[in-house]
């Protein structure tokens, strides 16, 4: 029984429970008493008046007690005094009128005790109430102890049993209810904490964060998502107060409000890491790279996605400066260089050479040449779109062969120093909607690769083919090949890999960029296929007829 015994020694201090159980347990004997009595009194005068009179003042002074001392002060078990004194005053009153049935009342003290002090409340209450009824019977000459002397103390040890066990059970329950309760604050609390925690975090990053219901509605935005509205937002105003407009990658095009990034996660789209201007052109301005996720649940439900921006505007400002450094002394070179090709062909034209200085010079006009590709790549990769500068195209029904052939006829010379043989049996006579000019470009660069990269006294094999509606050109070498995780940077402009970097082997990172610009503005597509140590093949798709064009 100790959850009993603990219960009535530490009764709770903060509440009022333990004055209020007292007084109504005390209230309602005194009104039963006070009935009782006055029920005695109407019915024929009592036995002893005095004593009948004596015994109601006593239980008036319990109910006042009962009423005006604080109990959740005092230990709980001074409360057991009062049941104590009302079994006293029911001795009296019973005296007074031994006739009238007061002995029933001790049931009220007796379940008072079993139902607040446990068990030992119920021993204590049934045995002193079954002995003070058995001795006051035993000793009174004029009362009879038979069978239904034993009547009231069974019927009070019932009543008491019944009390302290549905006490119990009422005991159980509340300990029960206040475990859950302390759980779920505790939980409540860690719920909290957790809260708190990713908040902070998540205001402590550098990059903004928006979290989307599965609705569409914004249902979690950091502060540096707020910091990054603001530094975009045109100057004395606020990200809310102002829509800023938005522009895209290149910093020109507006982009509309249905087509912005956050619009279009809100409608369920994911992407990744793409780069739109906040603020128009000339004003303050931030470059944001936006990526968008969704996110699922277990059951792989769609609950709503996750917006990641970053500002990249000083990112993005370095690699145009760095592009347009690069452009500008480009620029700056080919006058210089094409008048040095010139005065060399002058020289070269003339008939008092020596073989040794011909030779000499042939090679200043290779390298000097070599120069000049190299800046015309350098300026067409760089062919600005925020300046409206786009690569032209003049596309007209050509025969792609020829254009390859050719090709492969210039570049027979350079293979032959390396003893790399050019296999030209795959061309099949193709027309395509091509420029001639752009298209040679591409394929000089695809076979100056595949001979520079190619191993000396490999092959290289060149094909052109097509189906009902594009040409195909694939120039494959048996070189060392590309790895893996190059392949996918491989067109990046000046990317050059790891293993040519080192060597003497001469390249600015441009030719393939600049061939994917030209095959993509013709509305083809260039892919590559390569296993390290046993070649690469690049495919080129080009269409075989203007848009729209018959068959
Ligand atoms: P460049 O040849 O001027 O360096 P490109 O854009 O033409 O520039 O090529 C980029 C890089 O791709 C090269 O530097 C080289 O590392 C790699 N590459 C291109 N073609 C081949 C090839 N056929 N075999 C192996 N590596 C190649």
């Amino acid at each position: 029984m100790a959850a009993d015994s603990t219960r009535w020694r530490t009764g709770p201090r903060g509440d009022r429970t333990l004055e209020r159980s007292n007084a109504l347990n005390q209230l309602l004997l005194g009104a039963v008493v006070l009935v009782a009595a006055l029920l005695v009194l109407l019915t024929g005068p009592p036995a002893d008046l005095g004593l009948l009179l004596a015994g109601l003042v006593l239980v008036f002074l319990i109910s006042g007690l009962a009423l005006a001392v604080p109990w959740n002060r005092l230990s709980p078990l001074w409360g057991a005094l009062l049941p104590i004194a009302d079994i006293i005053a029911i001795i009296i009153l019973r005296e007074a009128s031994p006739t009238s049935g007061f002995a029933l009342l001790w049931v009220f003290p007796a379940t008072w005790l079993a139902g607040s002090f446990g068990l030992p409340g119920l021993a204590f209450g049934s045995v002193s109430i079954s002995a003070i009824y058995w001795i006051i019977v035993g000793t009174d000459p004029d009362e009879a102890f038979g069978p239904a002397a034993f009547l009231i103390p069974l019927t009070i040890v019932a009543v008491s049993t019944t009390a302290y066990l549905s006490s119990r059970r009422a005991t159980a329950q509340r300990s029960l209810l206040d475990k859950q309760a302390r759980l779920l604050a505790r939980t409540v609390e860690r719920v909290q904490r957790q809260e708190d925690a990713v908040t902070e975090v998540l205001d402590a990053v550098d990059f903004g964060v928006i979290r989307i219901a599965a609705d569409g509605s914004l249902s979690v935005t950091n502060e540096a998502h707020a910091r990054l509205q603001q530094a975009a937002a045109p100057r004395g105003q606020t990200a809310a107060s102002s829509r800023r407009a938005v522009y895209s990658s290149d910093g020109i095009s507006p982009i509309d409000p249905q087509s912005e990034p956050l619009a279009r996660a809100r409608r369920g789209e994911a992407f990744e890491s793409e780069l739109v201007w906040y603020g128009a052109p000339g004003e303050r301005r931030r470059a944001l790279g936006i990526t968008s996720r969704r996110l699922h649940d277990a059951e792989g439900k769609d609950v709503g996605g996750l917006v990641v921006s970053r500002d990249v505007t000083a990112e993005v400002t370095a690699l145009r400066a760095r592009d347009d450094l690069v452009a500008s002394v480009s620029h700056e070179l080919r006058t210089p260089l094409t008048s040095i090709l010139g005065y060399i062909e002058l020289v070269l034209d003339g008939e008092d050479l020596s073989p040794s200085a011909r030779r000499q010079l042939g090679i200043a006009e290779r390298n000097a040449t070599r120069l000049l590709d190299i800046v015309a790549d350098i300026l067409t990769a760089s062919a600005d779109p925020r300046a409206g500068v786009e690569l032209s195209v003049h596309q007209s029904e050509e025969s792609l062969d020829a254009v390859v052939r050719a090709a492969v006829e210039a570049a027979a010379p350079r293979a032959a120093e390396r003893r790399i043989a050019i296999d030209a049996s795959g061309i099949e006579p193709t027309t395509a909607y091509i420029d001639p000019h752009r298209v040679r470009q591409v394929v000089d660069n695809l076979l100056s690769n595949a001979v520079k990269y190619g191993r000396d006294g490999g092959s290289v094999a060149v094909g052109v083919t097509s189906d009902v509606d594009h040409a195909w050109l694939a120039v494959r070498d048996d070189g060392p090949g590309i790895s893996p995780e190059e392949v996918p940077r491989l067109f990046e402009r000046f990317f050059r890999s790891d293993a040519v970097r080192n060597t003497s082997t001469y390249g600015s990172g441009l030719g393939l960029s600049i061939s994917r610009d030209i095959v993509r503005s013709h509305g083809g597509e260039i892919t590559v296929q390569s296993t390290p140590g046993d070649g690469s093949t690049f495919i080129a798709r080009l269409p075989r007829r203007a848009p729209g064009g018959e068959a």
